[in-house]
């Protein structure tokens, strides 16, 4: 679907000149804190707006930070709700307010029978596993199996010469590696520090840095933190891990790929 309107063909020329960028939406793990927002990542490139998962608040962000009519396709990673549960009142809001038919959504099989959507919903499911790969626009998606409960896709996002992995959630059984080498950007769940490592299936800064180090990633940007975890101790340690500087992600923060 092609972005409409004034305001998205001047932002897409913009965004041809400045070359791709990940918008951070929401990036708080298993549950929102106080005004945060549950996973939420828009890949903005020349020929498309891919949201990367989206969890509770990020329909809201979408519409505060960027322009919404611009939403080319939505990868949900899994079927926990930290990760699609605004995807009906998203689904509602394109049927209602952008007047739109028809919303691509590109998910695990089980995604589809877990989120509750009206007979008049615009989502157009497409149904994706391990090793597939889908082409939106200019971006060109691959996704990966990670070491998380359920089917939990990794995506792997190639566009415009620049390559970015996205780890969805993981626990230390999977690798950027499996998305394949030459990644620029990888945005990596580090759910804790390392003090909760084996607690449950997610990654600590420490177990994120190593990841990324071992890919070789050109930039660590950390996420899904729990908010009652504390955001400087989570960055610090995957920065000792990874051996070089990383981010911490922001809502509102936007990502140069
Ligand atoms: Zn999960």
């Amino acid at each position: 679907m092609e972005p409409s309107g004034d305001r998205a063909a001047e932002r897409l020329v913009d965004q041809a000149r400045s070359g791709p960028t990940v918008l951070v939406l929401g990036c708080d793990g298993s549950w929102p804190g106080p005004g945060g927002a549950g996973s939420g990542y828009l890949v903005r490139s020349a020929r498309a707006a891919v949201l990367l998962d989206v969890g509770p608040g990020v329909l809201a962000n979408l519409e505060r930070l960027a322009d919404p009519d611009e939403l080319t396709a939505v990868v949900v990673s899994h079927g926990h709700p930290d990760h699609w549960s605004d995807l009906p009142v998203l689904a509602t809001f394109v049927r209602l307010a952008l007047g739109r038919r028809r919303l691509p959504v590109l998910a695990p099989p089980e995604v589809a029978a877990r989120v509750p959507l009206g007979s008049s919903s615009p989502v157009a499911w497409d149904a994706v596993g391990d090793g597939d790969r889908r082409v939106v626009g200019d971006q060109v998606l691959t996704f990966s199996a990670t070491d998380h409960p359920g089917t939990t896709l990794a995506v792997r996002v190639d566009v415009a010469g620049r390559a970015m992995g996205y780890s969805a959630d993981s626990g230390p059984g999977w690798d950027f590696g499996r998305l394949g080498p030459g990644l620029d950007l990888a945005l990596c769940e580090a759910t804790f520090t390392a003090a909760h490592e084996g607690t449950a299936g997610h990654l600590s800064g420490r177990q994120a840095g190593e990841l990324a180090r071992r890919a070789g990633v050109g930039a660590l940007v950390v996420t899904h933190r729990w908010p009652t975890c504390d955001a400087a101790a989570v960055r610090d340690e995957a920065a000792v891990a990874f051996g070089g500087p990383v981010g911490q992600a922001v809502i509102g923060e936007e990502l140069v790929l």
